[in-house]
């Protein structure tokens, strides 16, 4: 069967490997990144790329936007040049960046306003993942743009799991990402208070690590701190976005989560302190520096 054409919006730390992994599978694939310097090595091994995400999706049969932010978002598909403007009546479009609910409901209208199919699929899982096709999609829409869409999801993730109607997926995703964010920040004061105890902390993560706090999180930000190591693979300042949106979404919902505001203000002073790009396991370090000062 012939491979759709696809257009990935977006060539950052996921939409690259994404990208590359669509190519080694033979799909058209047509490109789009802001900074354009990050799209030319992909047309040296075989992608179209576009001057403009209305170019990327006009060539596309299902286009598949992985932006940063709401705004990144907005700009993509409905700035001047944005892909709603090129994509065809019946094209299929997933989100896969990590948004707020809000913004993905509207632009679901939006999309339908076009006769687009639309799917919101953001993903767990990170830069490897994304590179060898093991992400984790949660998608929200419904069943049948699922079934259009599956030819990519198989290439780039081990899994779908369909939730619900629009918005599905990006509500499970701000979940699974606020519960990793507090995580990050407690171990961060976990360490330094056994620092400040005089306990050794190379023992102490050992023992954290090992225990029942050793979640995959903890054990992830872990591996990190020892080697000392904030190259970014999730940077600090979309796990702050991530939640915030989810604050904001729960408090729409009459929810409220206060740990997740806790953490949230200890990731905005790191970011005040310049590590916004730096990995997201920084904030563990940050909160080791803080109480040493
Ligand atoms: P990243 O490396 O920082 O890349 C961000 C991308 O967004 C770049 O292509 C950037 O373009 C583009 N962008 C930012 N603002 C824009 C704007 N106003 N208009 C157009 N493009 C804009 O981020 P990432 O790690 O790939 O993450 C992408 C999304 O996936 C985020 O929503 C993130 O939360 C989510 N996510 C990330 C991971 C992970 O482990 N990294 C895992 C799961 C989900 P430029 O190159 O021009 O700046």
């Amino acid at each position: 069967m012939a491979k759709p054409s696809v257009a990935i919006l977006g060539l950052g730390i996921m939409g690259l490997g994404m990208a590359r992994r669509l190519l080694s599978a033979n799909f058209p694939l047509a490109v789009y990144n802001r900074n354009r310097e990050k799209s030319a090595p992909l047309g040296a091994e075989g992608a179209f790329v576009a001057a403009t995400p209305r170019e990327a999706a006009a060539r596309a049969e299902i286009t598949l936007s992985m932006v940063a932010d709401d705004n990144a978002s907005r700009d993509v598909w409905t700035g001047a040049n944005g892909a709603l403007g090129g994509a065809a009546p019946g094209t299929v479009l997933i989100e896969s960046s990590t948004l707020s609910p809000l913004w993905i409901e509207e632009l679901a209208h939006q999309a339908a306003a076009q006769g687009c199919r639309f799917l919101d699929a953001p993903v767990t899982g990170t830069k490897p993942h994304a590179a060898s096709g093991q992400l984790l999609f949660l998608v929200g829409g419904p069943a049948e743009t699922v079934e259009a869409a599956r030819p990519v999801f198989s290439v780039l993730g081990r899994d779908v799991i369909h939730l619900g109607p629009i918005g599905s997926g990006a509500l499970m995703k701000l979940v699974n990402n606020f519960l990793c964010g507090v995580q990050a920040a407690s171990f961060g004061e976990a360490l330094s208070l056994a620092e400040a105890g005089g306990l050794d902390r190379a023992k102490a993560i050992a023992i954290l690590t090992a225990g029942a706090p050793g979640s995959g999180i903890v054990k992830r930000v872990a591996e990190r701190i020892e080697s000392n190591d904030f190259t970014p693979v999730f940077a600090l300042q979309w796990m702050a976005k991530d939640i915030s949106y989810a604050i904001e979404s729960a408090s729409k919902k009459g929810v409220s989560l206060p740990t997740a505001a806790a953490a949230l203000s200890e990731f905005k002073a790191a970011i005040a302190d310049g590590r916004g790009s730096e990995d997201f396991s920084a904030i563990a370090r940050t909160q080791k520096a803080g109480s040493a000062s």
